[in-house]
């Protein structure tokens, strides 16, 4: 083990899900490594990252799972969400369609996922706003209905990342302690 994990106070499990190609992959590799990627590379089985979080004078090690593209078949499994104690549910603000299969993932969410689960709603890839589909208040106001989270973000530009998985990592923290 490295000094990180000697260190580490906490271990938190949280999931990105979301409709394919919303650019769940991409918010992972910008907060993990701050990197992004123009063609998306659907890799096989579960991946997941890490990255260690201070949160007051704690250190959390946060183990974020990403889907190797099994949401193209809806065939996410339920060991997918075990444990998990966070979801960023991530649409494309570009793709209609991706924000109507929100309520979709609430679903698959309360059926296989923890109750008290945090859940961040994201709307990604603001950068394209001359291709927006969906307004700002939509997702605003889907998140305060369904009492979740909300931030737009661009992986692209690096808008709001930290943001989103930061204010994830700080409401499992505030219910844990
Ligand atoms: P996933 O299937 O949800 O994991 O989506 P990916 O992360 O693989 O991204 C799908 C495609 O959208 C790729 O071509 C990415 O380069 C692109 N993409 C992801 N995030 C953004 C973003 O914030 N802005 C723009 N313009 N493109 C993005
Ligand atoms: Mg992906």
């Amino acid at each position: 083990a490295d000094s990180f994990d000697e260190e580490c106070d906490y271990l938190f499990k949280a999931v990105l899900i979301g409709d394919s190609a919303v650019g769940k992959s991409n918010l992972l590799s910008r907060f993990a490594r701050d990197e992004f990627h123009l063609d998306s590379k659907p890799t096989i089985g579960v991946e997941f990252a890490y990255r260690n979080v201070k949160v007051g004078d704690k250190l959390i090690k946060a183990q974020i799972w990403d889907t190797a593209g099994q949401e193209r078949f809806r065939a996410i499994t339920s060991s997918y969400y075990r444990g998990a104690l966070g979801a960023l549910l991530v649409y494309d603000i570009t793709r209609r369609v991706t924000f109507e299969n929100v309520r979709k993932w609430l679903r698959e969410l309360r059926d296989f996922g923890n109750p008290d689960m945090v859940v961040v709603l994201v709307g990604n890839k603001s950068d394209l706003s001359h291709s927006r589909e969906v307004k700002q208040d939509e997702g605003k106001d889907l998140a305060e209905a369904e009492n979740l989270c909300f931030m737009e973000t661009s992986a692209l530009e690096n808008v709001n990342v930290e943001e989103a998985f930061l204010e994830m990592i700080n409401r499992i923290h505030k219910i844990t302690s």
